[in-house]
């Protein structure tokens, strides 16, 4: 069919630019695309120094599936990792040594405190333990209980991806954070 065929049957073969690309062409955001990446890939660096790592294990073992939230690719070395998962009692002397491995984790990163020993110091208010470690690092999600259990994990990463869903991708979080630890 010759083009001036069609622009004189238009009206009857609906040639608007909606019915010409269909749904073959999706148009987004930049920010949109790589947070839908992000959502289902994050990179947990499991930082676990006590009970609530145990914890910790069961939620990435069959039976919770942390796999099923796209989560399970657990990494120990934090250039690799974009989610810090603390689960446990942190010492002073630990401290430095958590502080390290934030600072190492390229941005965006996200941090959990697990538990109450991580979120407040828990029970232990004495000399040795840091009283949370958002005295040293930025946290996103506190998670409540002694040990909480695997759901509530699970539930903080939900609440992640929710959150970072919502940020955007070229901006630096938490950048005027500023703990006992830093200069
Ligand atoms: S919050 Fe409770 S279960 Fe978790 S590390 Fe502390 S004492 Fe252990």
């Amino acid at each position: 069919m010759e083009i001036e065929d069609l622009k004189h049957h238009k009206g009857s073969l609906n040639l608007s630019a909606d019915s010409l690309l269909g749904d073959s062409v999706v148009v987004t955001k930049v920010d949109a695309v790589i947070n839908w990446g992000r959502q289902s890939s994050l990179w947990p660096f499991v930082f676990g120094t006590a009970c609530c790592a145990i914890e910790f294990m069961s939620t990435a073992a069959s039976r919770y599936d942390i796999s099923r939230f796209g989560a399970e690719v657990l990494r120990f070395s934090p250039r690799h990792a974009d989610l810090l998962v603390v689960a446990g009692t942190v010492s002073y002397k630990q401290a430095p040594i958590l502080k390290q491995i934030y600072d190492q984790m390229p941005e965006p990163r996200w941090v959990i405190a697990v538990g109450a020993c991580a979120s407040s110091g828990g029970f232990y208010d004495n000399y040795t333990t840091l009283q949370g470690i958002d005295e040293i690092v930025p946290v996103d999600i506190y998670v409540a209980g002694c040990p909480p259990r695997p759901e509530a994990i699970l539930d903080a990463v939900i609440e992640i991806q929710k959150q970072l869903w919502r940020e955007p991708t070229l901006e630096a979080r938490k950048s005027g954070f500023k703990g006992r630890l830093d200069e």
